[in-house]
């Protein structure tokens, strides 16, 4: 990307914006960078708590919570109000504090998405009238999380989104991204399990996009991947900072997602995830149809159900197969169910569920180019006695699907087999 360097997207979540307080800080966070010379765009996510309180609400009145993700355009207009009221509650603190700002709600800028309600995709946001007003120095004020379609119809761009609205504003202004969160960076594992883990000064764009998908919660997965598409350079803070009395920001490391090459020292794994959002399901005695596996697959890609690990052994029956799948939590039973309605066609004798499951994961693009990865992490589970259910791997990760009790144990046990807390 052309990088106009003094223009800047500065993005606030919902801790950040949790209360009249807390907006009044962001704001001299914002009038801190403002006054050192830069055009700013901010984004905010809504007040902390406040879109699940909106999604509650529309579940009341009756959206029907079964057609999750839902189709419906009301569903939008009720839950991207939180965003509308902390951009507005923002613009107005800063204006009160001597400085040019305004907000721009989504159907203003435009944010212009496909209609795809509740979750709906970035398809365009015409720079120039925005990089105009950013220039001309005033502190535009977006709401995050939502969008418009062609047709004028509110759109949200599903849970966590702003995030992604936040790095599509910055592509449009060809700037980077400071995401101003409760967290001061991204770190090799959830500091709460190991308080061994450290902050990554720099991490790649693809290992990012590996960890939040794997359940690192810092960022939504789409934003990581239209960051990495369009070259965005992104950075994690912590909100939780004060301009001194010269309104100048303390310099705070955070962390920087960006390209590989950009990233000096070489890791060999750079983090540790874990995941409970995991369900097992089991077909025990598929008969041992070479089109069985097509046909139990089919089934679940048509409902929707996304499936992530698939291992499939030799039953205890003559010409049977056990055949066993993971799928996000949300989605088990209604695979379950579709397993169950199909057991004449598909053949298979019992079917088991298992929710206490967690997966780990082990993520580094320096597994493209060294042995012995998978080798450390067999090796790190088996002396703390942890058996695994499944595997999956990527080119730059190892995924284990183990018993849920033992997931922060093989989390601890992965992170000094690597050696991480010395990063
Ligand atoms: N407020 C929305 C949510 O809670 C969007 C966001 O904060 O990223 O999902
Ligand atoms: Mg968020």
């Amino acid at each position: 990307m052309t990088r106009s360097s003094s223009r800047l997207v500065m993005k606030f979540g919902g801790t950040s914006m949790a209360d009249l307080e807390r907006i009044r800080r962001a704001a001299r966070i914002v009038a801190a960078e403002a006054r050192s010379g830069r055009q700013v765009a901010v984004v905010v996510s809504a007040m902390a708590g406040k879109t699940n309180e909106l999604v509650a609400w529309t579940d009341g009145a009756g959206a029907p919570a079964a057609a999750i993700p839902l189709s419906d355009d009301e569903y939008d207009v009720v839950v991207a109000s939180g965003e509308q009221v902390t951009a507005g509650l923002l613009a107005l603190t800063l204006r009160n504090m001597g400085l040019r700002a305004r907000s721009m709600m989504g159907w203003q800028v435009p944010i212009v998405t496909d209609d795809v309600h509740g979750k709906a995709r970035i398809e365009d946001i015409p720079g120039d009238a925005l990089g105009a007003a950013v220039d001309g120095g005033e502190i535009v004020v977006i709401p995050g999380f939502q969008g418009v379609t062609r047709e004028g119809r509110i759109t949200t761009l599903g849970r966590g989104g702003s995030d992604t609205s936040a790095v599509a504003v910055a592509a449009a202004l060809s700037c980077p991204c400071d995401i101003y969160t409760d967290v001061d960076g991204v770190y090799t594992t959830d500091p709460r399990i190991e308080g061994k883990a450290r902050r990554l000064a720099r991490i790649s764009y693809e290992e990012m996009l590996e960890m939040a998908s794997l359940g690192a919660k810092v960022l939504q997965t789409r934003s990581v991947e239209l960051a990495m598409a369009r070259q965005v350079p992104v950075r994690v803070l912590s909100s939780f900072v004060e301009p001194d009395e010269n309104g100048n920001l303390p310099a705070v490391a955070g962390t920087l997602i960006c390209d590989e090459e950009e990233i000096v020292e070489k890791r060999i794994v750079s983090g540790v995830t874990m995941s409970r959002d995991e369900a097992r399901i089991t077909l025990l005695g598929l008969s041992d149809r070479t089109d069985a596996p097509a046909d139990v697959f089919t089934r679940l890609a048509e409902a929707g159900v996304n499936v992530d690990m698939i291992v499939q052994s030799q039953a205890r029956t003559e010409g049977a197969v056990n055949l066993t799948f993971t799928t996000g939590r949300r989605d088990a039973r209604r695979a379950a169910d579709l397993m169950r309605e199909a057991q004449v066609e598909l053949g298979f004798e019992q079917l088991r569920v298992d929710e206490d499951v967690a997966k780990v994961s082990v993520v580094g693009v320096g597994m493209r180019s060294h042995a012995g990865v998978a080798q450390t992490m067999f090796r790190a589970l088996a002396d703390k006695g942890i058996k695994f259910q499944a595997i999956s791997t990527s080119e730059i990760k190892i995924s284990v699907l183990i018993d849920a009790a033992y997931a922060e144990l093989a989390v601890r046990a992965l992170h000094g087999a690597y050696g991480l807390e010395a990063v």
